[in-house]
């Protein structure tokens, strides 16, 4: 029986167990448990950020973000086409509008060049969202937002420990979010986080994945509407274990990346993630193939599948997504290069736990589908 390969396996390694152990013959098991506190802090201070808010995945941290910058009723935040749909919807359900940018057909992120053209006099925000290891182009955003009195929210979901210009990414929004969902570069099993540097808005934040329970008010009386987003100890427990070995996650996605570069060379009608660009060297999130054709996107996948290795399709484009059609949004609207991207593009197992074997057999078996 050929074992399959999974598009993504975790990497626990470190003090994970150890400090859940900690966790369990403590009895602190809640979100009121030490580690969450050590986690916040000690992952602002490796992104270069004053605050850090965990909560419960990173969905809930955009949810926040965007209640705390005060996006409601038909106020504009512009974001890329081409992304999961955490941010759009956090967006919708506030009462904004997403206004989406085309990708760039190279680097797969939001196109920089088209951000100033949507602005207008309700536009509140941009999402800059960073899309499997390559940063987004963020200084021309950056003046953008200055120009205009903007706010950023920055997703750094996909971009764990990556450097723009040599500066953490997720240092750069007014607001910024993560994940650690298992395959992110280090993972909570679920789990997210929130940074700023602005004090009020932190408090806010905190507040708000608290049920919106007031600091100093009568225990159990609203003013707000809050969620339950919390972090619990556990989580916060593998999240500082994870944390720890950072550096030796980053090189091994690198290390990963750099195997499927060299192996995939030969490699005939697909687009592979670049290497580098002048500001930033690819953390490979996942390792993304866009074939030159949907056929051919959809015969692959089908062959791999036959030989039990794992893959994901890319993401849908959000002017695509049924759910915001039946909404009445983004009529007649088309973004080409994101579209092309979600019908030929799918990545091949990538996560930490590949191991080599593994992943040379993924590399024979995909050189082999055209040989
Ligand atoms: C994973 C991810 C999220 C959502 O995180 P969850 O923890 O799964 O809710 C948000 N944005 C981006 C870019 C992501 O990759």
């Amino acid at each position: 029986m050929i074992q399959p390969i999974l598009v993504n396996t975790p990497l626990l390694a470190g003090n994970e167990l150890k400090y859940l152990a900690e966790c369990i013959n403590t009895g602190w098991i809640s979100s009121e448990g030490p580690f969450v506190c050590r986690f916040q802090e000690q992952f602002a201070a490796y992104i270069g950020k004053k605050y850090g808010v965990a909560v419960a995945n990173g969905s809930a941290a955009l949810d926040i973000a965007v209640q705390c910058l005060q996006i409601c009723d038909g106020d504009e935040v512009i974001m890329p086409a081409f992304t999961i749909i955490s941010p759009a919807l956090s967006v919708v359900r506030a009462g904004g509008i997403p206004v989406l940018v085309d990708a760039d057909p190279h680097t797969w992120n939001m196109n920089v060049e088209e951000i100033e053209a949507k602005i207008t006099v309700k536009t509140k925000a941009i999402i800059v969202v960073h899309i499997y290891g390559l940063p987004v182009d963020i200084n021309p955003i950056l003046d953008l937002a200055t120009r205009y009195g903007l706010k950023i929210i920055e997703d750094a979901a996909e971009v764990i420990g990556q450097t723009y210009r040599g500066e953490k990414c997720g240092s750069f929004g007014d607001i910024s979010i993560f994940s650690f969902y298992p395959n992110k570069h280090i993972t909570t099993g679920e789990g997210g986080m929130i940074l700023t540097d602005n004090e009020e808005l932190a408090n806010h934040c905190r507040k708000l994945r608290n049920l919106a329970f007031e600091p100093n008010g009568r225990r159990f009386v609203h003013i707000e509407s809050g969620w339950n987003y919390r972090m619990t100890n556990l989580q916060a427990a593998l999240g500082v274990a994870q944390l720890e070995n950072i550096s030796f996650h980053l090189e091994k996605k690198r290390v990963i990346g750099l195997n499927y570069k060299q192996g995939l060379k030969q490699l005939k009608g697909y687009q592979q993630p670049l290497h580098s660009i002048d500001y930033a060297e690819n953390i490979y999130w996942v390792y993304g193939l866009v074939a030159d054709t949907q056929e051919l996107c959809e015969a692959t996948i089908q062959y791999l599948h036959q030989h039990k290795i794992g893959t994901r399709p890319f993401f849908w484009c959000m002017h695509e997504q049924p759910f915001f059609k039946q909404k009445g949004l983004f009529k007649n609207e088309s973004y080409p290069v994101a579209e092309k991207l979600a019908r030929n593009g799918f990545y091949i197992p990538s996560g930490l736990g590949l191991s080599e074997n593994e992943q040379a057999n993924v590399i024979e078996i995909l050189n082999a589908f055209h040989g």
